[in-house]
């Protein structure tokens, strides 16, 4: 799957001939995604539909967790909170996240 092939309403076009593989098999790509600095994403907003750069939502810092918000409807788009040697990350309210990738797969 490439992101091309991933909408703004979250779905993503598999294709009859799609291979299923462990989800181990993920880790590659993902680690290229989680080595960048997510707050440069442009963010889909699954309440309203609007997108806007991670930076510019409102940040709750005084919430058990940090708690980022849409800036065109408030709702709550991102969660994150680390105890107990966990991390725990909640992007129910982000439909769809956007990154430009360097060449060499940094952030460019
Ligand atoms: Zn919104």
């Amino acid at each position: 799957m490439t992101t091309s092939d991933m909408t703004a309403d979250g779905t993503a076009d598999e294709g009859p001939e799609s291979r299923r593989l462990d989800g181990n098999a993920a880790a590659g790509p993902l680690r290229e995604l989680f080595s960048v600095d997510i707050i440069a994403a442009a963010c889909t907003c699954a309440h309203c539909g609007g997108t806007t750069a991670l930076a510019e939502h409102v940040l709750y810092a005084d919430a058990p967790a940090l708690v980022l918000r849409c800036p065109s409807c408030t709702g709550v788009v991102l969660r994150y909170a680390s105890a107990g040697g966990q991390a725990r990350l909640d992007l129910t309210g982000a439909r769809l996240l956007v990154l430009d990738l360097a060449h060499d797969g940094r952030p460019g």
